[in-house]
């Protein structure tokens, strides 16, 4: 059962009614309406998704053009390392989220996968926008060879990367599993060390616009880590026989492994900005992991503690409060912000 192959299913099946009976290996005629759904709170899920949308044009990048030169050589160095290390998760990302689109048989979820997929290819390009502000083709081009060929990136990817081509090859429950897994550590762990970077600049007043841009991408990604951690619930109890001792253990290893590879892209990518406490960003990195494993349902794997880095959390209240206005000048009008009234618990 647990390695029982999925079928690609059907586009129609007008026998079945529209609201699934189940995730995966579901009866679902392959309509969507969604006041007829198992999960009535997907739909929220999906309303909030859409009212973060946003596109990269609408940021002018004119003041971040400007001040460009004004970095210096090691801050650029780390800022192209960092956007293109950031846009090649993203493009592993867009694809992954439409190929399970195939095989879950809700069609609430798929519609919800497919925002998903569309927002990945929004960051996606976001980064190639700030990019082309910026340096030269040559230049972009040099870069994705290096987050290519960086040995820390390969080795943070080849975790994912198994874990997706494994289902991608022979798509299973089991491994639909450990695609979800993989996937809270993609949206919820590995893009932390960029958003830290952009951010410390930020904070002293340097490529706002790029900030406001990433900002925007850390809202949709915390989403994203939200909506696959119901995902995986969801999964593991319509489905009892994933809902294994094994797994939990699954679950802690990697995301565990996705921690301390995350903490050793850190100390690399980031040990000579100064203003960063690489110790303290350890410390962040466990508490973010910990609040995946609770949206998960499992408990902290590290000791608790309160955000020690509250700056990284822009869309929180508080940082919403002391952040200089003119960082979210161009939206904070029209653009909703994660709050009580949109927003989950565990985000
Ligand atoms: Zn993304
Ligand atoms: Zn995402």
């Amino acid at each position: 059962m647990l390695e029982t192959p999925l079928t690609k299913i059907k586009l129609l099946n007008p026998e079945y009614p529209n609201k699934s009976t189940g995730i995966i290996n579901g009866k679902s005629s392959g309509f969507l309406n969604w006041n007829d759904i198992a999960y009535p709170k997907m739909y929220d899920l999906y309303q909030t998704l859409l009212s973060n949308f946003w596109k990269a044009q609408e940021i002018n990048m004119q003041d971040d053009i400007k001040q460009w030169e004004s970095l210096s050589e090691q801050e650029k160095d780390v800022f192209l390392r960092i956007n293109t290390q950031l846009a090649s998760l993203d493009s592993l990302q867009t694809p992954t989220m439409s190929q399970v689109m195939d095989y879950v048989t809700d069609s609430s979820f798929k519609a919800i996968f497919a925002v998903i997929s569309q927002q990945e290819a929004v960051h996606n390009e976001s980064y190639s926008y700030i990019l082309s502000s910026l340096v030269s083709i040559d230049e972009q081009n040099e870069r994705f060879n290096q987050a290519k060929s960086d040995p820390i990136v390969r080795k943070r990817n080849q975790l994912i990367l198994e874990a997706y081509e494994e289902f991608r090859q022979h798509p299973t429950p089991q491994r639909l599993f450990k695609l979800g897994v993989n996937s809270i550590n993609l949206e919820g762990i590995y893009f932390y060390s960029g958003f830290a970077f952009f951010y410390h600049l930020a904070r002293q007043q340097k490529m706002l616009k790029t900030s406001t841009m990433i900002s925007y991408i850390q809202r949709d990604e915390m989403q994203h880590a939200y909506f696959i951690a119901q995902f995986i619930r969801i999964l593991l109890t319509e489905n009892p026989e994933l809902h294994t001792e094994e797994n939990s253990k699954y679950v802690y290893q990697t995301i565990h492994e996705a921690v301390v590879l995350e903490k050793e892209w850190a100390h690399f990518i980031l040990a000579d900005i100064k203003g960063i406490d690489l110790h303290e960003f350890d410390r962040y990195l466990e508490y973010l992991a910990n609040k995946r494993l609770r949206q998960i349902g499992l408990k902290n794997l590290y000791e608790e503690r309160i955000n020690p880095m509250p700056w990284i959390q822009v869309f929180s209240d508080e940082m919403m409060n002391d952040t200089k206005s003119d960082f979210f000048e161009q939206k904070s009008r029209t653009y909703s912000k994660v709050s009580q009234s949109n927003g989950f618990d565990e985000l």
